[in-house]
């Protein structure tokens, strides 16, 4: 028997996406934040931890370069008619809704199963009966709270607020005031809305991705020019778990 070894990079990744908003065809850049974590396996003795590591950048690498290229991702309300994209709601309805039926389908099976167990013992038909009961009940309750916890069409009201989300001149703005602090604008962003990195994350910016294109962003802080630049650390060896992939 052969014992394995396995090592975990957990990459949180962002990315400031900007897009013309379908309903009142104005400009906006949204924050996508995302967190994966990859493993590899290794044999005691042979695979170092940091030929292992090196190989878990190299692939991981890979998918967040074909995930910077997918165009609709992520959720941003747009600053200027208050609504979410449409592709953004139905993707949101899909996932919570579907989760939530399948969950409450599981979870109703197996409570049916327990309550048949303890008032249907003698009864198979009964039994039976309960449990598709119970399933049906609670996969109408997940579906119920999966769509209330989605996104919704049409326009939210002032009081809700989404941070992730900025107009044009915020943007430049954020941009300078990063720039004279020192900081990486992302960062800087994905933090002032309250959220948060976990400590052993390798936290990596892919700089900002203009659908539209006629945004003045500096060359450095782009997505194309980011990428470049961690593929070529990545052949040099020269980019490590260390945080180097975070530009500051
Ligand atoms: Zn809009």
């Amino acid at each position: 028997m052969v014992a394995y070894k396995t090592i975990e990079l957990p990459i949180a990744w962002l990315r400031a996406i900007r897009i013309e908003c379908e309903h009142c065809k104005l400009p906006y850049t949204y924050l996508h934040s995302k967190r994966n974590v990859f493993c590899e396996a290794g044999i005691p003795l042979i695979s170092s931890d940091k030929s292992m590591r090196e190989e878990i950048i190299r692939y991981s690498f890979k998918r967040i370069k074909k995930d910077s290229k997918k165009e609709k991702q992520g959720v941003g309300l747009c600053p200027h008619c208050r609504q979410y994209q449409n592709w953004m709601v139905e993707k949101s309805r899909t996932t919570r809704i579907r989760v939530g039926a399948i969950v409450g389908v599981i979870s109703g099976f197996y409570l049916g199963v327990f309550s048949a167990n303890l008032y249907a013992k003698n009864d198979d038909v009964l039994a039976i009966i309960v449990a598709i009961t119970m399933a049906v009940v609670c996969c109408i309750i997940g579906w119920s709270i999966g769509s209330y916890n989605a996104l919704n069409y049409g326009p939210y009201p002032v009081e809700f607020q989404d941070h992730g989300s900025m107009k044009d001149e915020e943007i430049l703005e954020l941009i300078k005031t990063s720039q004279d602090d020192n900081l990486n604008p992302l960062f800087a962003w994905h933090l002032a809305v309250g959220r948060k990195f976990f400590q052993k994350d390798m936290k990596i910016t892919l700089g900002f991705t203009d659908e539209i294109g006629d945004l003045n962003l500096p060359h450095e802080l782009k997505t194309e020019y980011l990428v470049d630049q961690f593929e070529e650390s990545i052949q040099n060896k020269s980019l490590t778990e260390e945080n180097k992939a975070c530009p500051q």
